[in-house]
């Protein structure tokens, strides 16, 4: 919804060096170059031009991640079924032959994907890269998230009670439980009805979880309650290992942004950089506005008419418009923003209530009366300064990515007339 800015030399330094770090130990960069052989053959280097290393693409704009991104995909990705599979002739090849794959051979390809992922492993660097976002927390002005704008990205929330995973499995609520498990068949009655005195009786006794399970839902806690925030990966790190490590590939957003509505979808396939707030050009502000709509919209000549039908969330819409045709519609959707905004109307129809007590006539009566002198300047200062105390601060001064709901307030006020 934001643009987030990441150039600040001094961090982009740490993040770079934090990387060099890890690929110039153990002999990981010759390592991944002769895998990348094995899985993929002498063309491997068609994403990277001459000389680039592995490590460079860490600080890499965006606009060339994409790039990378779109070669990686014409090259090496195969979709099947909804589904992206490395090696892509081969594939292609057998999939004409065989029409469909038998699961094992899918399995292969699989395989191939977690050789490959195995060699960009975000989740061993993340703590360091967190800790890192943390340290520069105020240079990056780390406040709201950077897709929608609701949620503070630094808020603590309701996991932060428990002191470790034993003690969540044995103290969370049913509402927590079902929330970190989701879908995964877990019973979590059988959760409830258990006492688990260490994690290896967890593991023991909660079937269909497993070790791997209980090490990600450790990293998940982790998350939740010391970072505050989630990074997202824009390109997906699943679909597109090489890029799991790029700082201009990660957005600081609220949990429900990243978990639970992009999750691995495939922006890429729709060719935008425009999308990512990571990009030099994101500009989704000047290009959406919130919008209220009524039921008989056109029915009302101005908009004085218009709010004087409005007494309730009931009798209005929020919508995002699009000034003209945009890339934005597609992130507006990935998002589900219309939809997650539905919730918000209350502050719209704070705003619209406001705006009918306090008409611009009665703000300068105000002003008559309280101005001491009859200087027109003065007086504009005073009705300004009044506005904002009426409609609050936020709506008029300071940018949209310091307080929740901020776009949504600012577009309402321009659409209503109070700025
Ligand atoms: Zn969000």
């Amino acid at each position: 919804m934001y643009k987030i800015n990441y150039d600040n030399s001094e961090f982009i330094n740490e993040f770079q060096n934090l990387v060099v770090d890890y690929f110039n130990k153990e002999n990981r960069l010759n390592k991944i170059e002769s895998t990348f052989k094995k899985l993929f053959g002498k063309s491997y280097t068609i994403c990277y031009s001459v000389g680039t290393n592995f490590y460079d693409t860490a600080i890499y704009k965006f606009d060339q991640l994409i790039n990378i991104a779109e070669q990686f995909n014409n090259k090496f990705l195969y979709e099947f079924d909804g589904e992206f599979y490395f090696d892509f002739r081969h594939i292609k090849r057998l999939s004409k032959v065989h029409k469909k794959f038998s699961p094992s051979e899918l399995k292969k390809y699989n395989r191939k994907k977690e050789r490959l992922r195995a060699l960009f492993p975000y989740s061993s660097l993340q703590p360091m890269i967190a800790k890192l976002f943390r340290k520069y927390k105020n240079e990056l002005k780390l406040s709201t998230c950077f897709y929608c704008n609701i949620d503070y990205i630094n808020s603590f929330n309701s996991y932060s009670e428990y002191k470790d995973i034993v003690d969540f499995f044995n103290n969370a609520s049913r509402d927590e439980l079902i929330t970190m498990f989701g879908d995964k068949k877990i019973n979590i009655d059988n959760i409830k009805n258990s006492f688990f005195s260490s994690e290896s009786d967890i593991v023991k006794n909660t079937y269909n979880l497993g070790k791997e399970g209980l090490k990600k839902l450790k990293n998940d806690l982790y998350l939740h309650t010391h970072d505050h925030f989630t990074l997202d990966h824009f390109i997906d790190k699943g679909t597109f290992p090489i890029l799991a490590l790029s700082l201009y590939n990660l957005v600081p957003s609220c949990y429900t942004c990243n978990s639970k509505l992009k999750k691995e979808k495939n922006l890429i396939k729709n060719n935008s950089s425009l999308l990512s707030p990571t990009d030099d050009n994101f500009d989704f502000d000047s290009h959406v506005k919130f919008k209220m709509f009524m039921e008989h919209d056109r029915k009302y000549i101005n908009t004085e008419q218009k709010i004087s039908q409005i007494n309730s969330e009931k009798d209005f819409i929020i919508k995002l418009t699009e000034k003209s045709y945009s890339a934005y519609g597609e992130f507006i959707r990935c998002f589900k923003l219309e939809g997650r905004y539905q919730f918000h109307k209350k502050t719209a129809l704070d705003l619209i209530d406001k705006r009918k007590s306090y008409p611009d006539k009665h703000i300068y009566d105000m002003v008559k009366v309280l101005s001491t002198s009859n200087d027109p300047i003065e007086e504009k200062k005073l009705f300004d300064m009044l506005k904002r105390d009426i409609y609050g601060k936020e709506v008029f001064d300071g940018e949209i990515k310091d307080v929740p709901l901020t776009k949504l307030k600012r577009d309402i006020a321009e659409n209503i007339g109070i700025k």
